[in-house]
């Protein structure tokens, strides 16, 4: 009777034993079904040959849309992480070497100028990317590269103001002016790297003159983002605004009927074109100094700066391409052709504490 026992216990340990392999076995063959394990798989895969991680600071539908593009072209798979600009620069700097991200992107030289500083970027050496990009839209140690361009532009109201009356940034600080001009503050970093670019073209003295005459003629004390300053010349508070264009842009492409009307209220003026030019600024990208995906992260820049991105960008957002084979859309070209400052973006990140401190002295708030 024992004896039976101890075979039906074998006998039945063994069929456990066979059902384990069998359940096993089941799942080893379901690996190719797409069920949950199979998906775990899959991303496995993923981490180790094709994907590419991105921090980002732009938020727009267009950006979504070509990072589809770029993963149906390639098969890397685009993760995105979106935030502001400084929080994805702590974040990333708190993450150190354990980081997922291989790729940063964020609006204005300065910005990227800082992640250069604090050792978030490493150093890219990209034909594609040198053939593509200008060199003065690139960091002169290929750690950034500007992948669209904005330029800060006079706005002024068609009613009210002649584009005749105006020249240069340096006019708007003349009597004449006096409480007619709104600006953001100087906290934005859009106006940092404007006066960065003076300090750079006309000296600190004479960037500081201008800051204490902007501020002097001010309408009122800086409020609200660019789009905001559009507004206040719309609605009489001001009669003109220093602005970047892309806004323009937005608004009258946008679904807000009253944004719509403000921009069709305005027109733009490319100020300083018979002597240094006028402002640009970019948003670009930098493959991350501690990317796991480092080619990928290349690819990935490589692609945003190619022809058919490139043409997205400008059509989708109103951004001034930066390849040279690509035409702007035709709100841009509505706008006309213009001479820009004739600088290397990397001094707007140079001069960024310097421009900080002038503000400081002279009152712009
Ligand atoms: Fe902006």
């Amino acid at each position: 009777m024992k004896k039976f026992h101890v075979i039906f216990s074998l006998v039945l340990a063994l069929m456990l034993a066979l059902t384990g392999c069998v359940s096993s076995t089941n799942n080893n063959g379901n690996t190719a079904s797409p069920n949950n394990e199979g998906n775990n798989e899959e991303a496995t895969n993923e981490q180790e040959s094709g994907e590419v991680n991105v921090y980002t600071s732009r938020h727009y539908e267009a950006d979504q849309m070509l990072y589809k593009k770029f993963e149906e072209e390639t098969g890397i798979k685009v993760n995105v992480v979106e935030g502001k600009g400084e929080e994805l620069m702590e974040r990333l700097n708190r993450e150190g070497d354990a980081t997922n991200a291989d790729v940063f992107i964020t609006a204005d030289a300065g910005n990227l100028h800082q992640a250069k500083e604090a050792e978030l970027l490493q150093v890219v050496e990209s034909d594609v990317l040198a053939e593509n990009i200008p060199e003065k839209l690139r960091d002169v140690d290929n750690q950034w590269f500007g992948l669209t361009k904005r330029a800060r532009v006079i706005v002024y109201d068609k009613e009210r103001v002649s584009p005749e009356e105006l020249s240069t940034y340096e006019a708007l600080t003349e009597p004449e002016w006096k409480d007619r001009v709104v600006v953001r503050s100087s906290e934005n970093m859009y106006n940092m790297s404007l006066l960065a670019s003076f300090i750079d073209i006309m000296g600190r003295d004479q960037a500081k003159e201008w800051a204490q005459g902007i501020a002097d003629n001010m309408a009122r004390d800086p409020e609200g983002g660019d789009r905001d300053q559009a507004k206040a010349v719309v609605a009489g508070e001001a009669d003109v605004a220093i602005m970047n264009t892309y806004y323009i842009g937005v608004m009258l492409n946008g679904a807000d009927e009253e944004e719509k009307k403000v921009a069709e209220n305005v027109g733009v003026f490319f100020p300083n074109q018979e002597t240094t030019g006028t402002h640009i600024n970019i948003s670009g990208a930098g493959v991350t100094k501690h990317a796991k995906n480092q080619e990928n992260a290349i690819k990935f820049i490589e692609f945003l700066s190619g022809e058919e991105a490139q043409g997205q960008f400008a059509e989708a957002n109103s951004e001034y391409p930066v390849n040279e084979n690509v035409e702007p859309s035709e709100l841009l070209k509505s706008w006309g052709e213009f001479k820009e400052q004739d600088i290397n973006l990397s001094v707007l990140g140079e001069n960024q504490q310097d421009a900080i401190r002038i503000f400081n002295e002279v009152g712009w708030k």
